[in-house]
């Protein structure tokens, strides 16, 4: 099963994408991780990418086409594309792979929610520096302040969840990724799930309609 989740910051796309391994064995492919681990580790792409990060911007396409070009020429099938597309452009690219790859998507997961409940999320998000787990300190709280249930690890808050480059980061969504649904409903492949409530409770619905489109 080959899909792609997109949504405003903050609608779930991660815990979604972590949350629906409990069906079925994915790779996880996301942008936003990926440029993150090369900032962490300094090479030229993480460099690069950081100074776009910080602003909320995104980063230019032919960096991001690339990077995913090989990352999806090294998986090929069972992945969730997270992060990518991000805009038309990007979408137009990503057939062009899957075509190279002879790879069939599944559905592209549109994750819906309001802006007022995005900005609260994450500007009380914080995830495990060690193993990813995310948590929120309003409504996913860590047993002990800042040290992960799962592994003991340092808890941390993203550098670009600060309330000016979240109201930057839904403006460039606004503009640039939410045409997308437009683009995968006329290619029968939109799933829209709304997400104001959390995704969690919503996920054994979402894995039934989407293993009713697998033949
Ligand atoms: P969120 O969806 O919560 O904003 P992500 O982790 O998906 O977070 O992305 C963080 C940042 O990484 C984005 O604001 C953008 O600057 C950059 N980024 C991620 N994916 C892409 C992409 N496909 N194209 C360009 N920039 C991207
Ligand atoms: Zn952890």
């Amino acid at each position: 099963m080959q899909l792609i989740i997109f949504g405003a910051p903050g609608a779930g796309k991660g815990t979604m994408a972590q949350n629906i391994q409990k069906y079925k064995q994915f790779s996880h492919i996301s942008t936003g991780d990926l440029f993150r681990r090369h900032i962490k580790e300094k090479t030229d792409l993480g460099k690069l990418a950081s100074d776009y990060i910080e602003k909320g911007l995104l980063v230019p396409d032919e960096v991001t086409e690339k990077l995913i070009r090989h990352e999806l020429d090294m998986i090929r099938s069972d992945f969730i594309l997270d992060g990518f597309p991000r805009n038309i452009p990007q979408a137009e690219a990503l057939d062009r792979i899957l075509q190279d790859f002879d790879i069939k998507l599944t559905a592209c997961v549109h994750l819906e929610i309001d802006p007022e409940i995005v900005i609260e999320r994450l500007v009380n998000r914080m995830s495990c520096q060690d193993c990813g787990a995310p948590y929120n300190l309003v409504i996913k709280k860590p047993k002990v302040e800042n040290v992960c249930d799962e592994c003991g690890g340092k808890l941390t808050q993203r550098a670009d969840d600060n309330e000016e480059t979240i109201r930057h980061r839904f403006e460039t969504y606004r503009a640039e990724t939410e045409p997308l649904a437009r683009y995968y409903e006329n290619k029968g492949l939109l799933m829209t799930v709304n997400c104001n409530e959390g995704i969690l409770t919503k996920l054994d619905q979402v894995w039934e309609d989407l293993a009713a489109l697998e033949d």
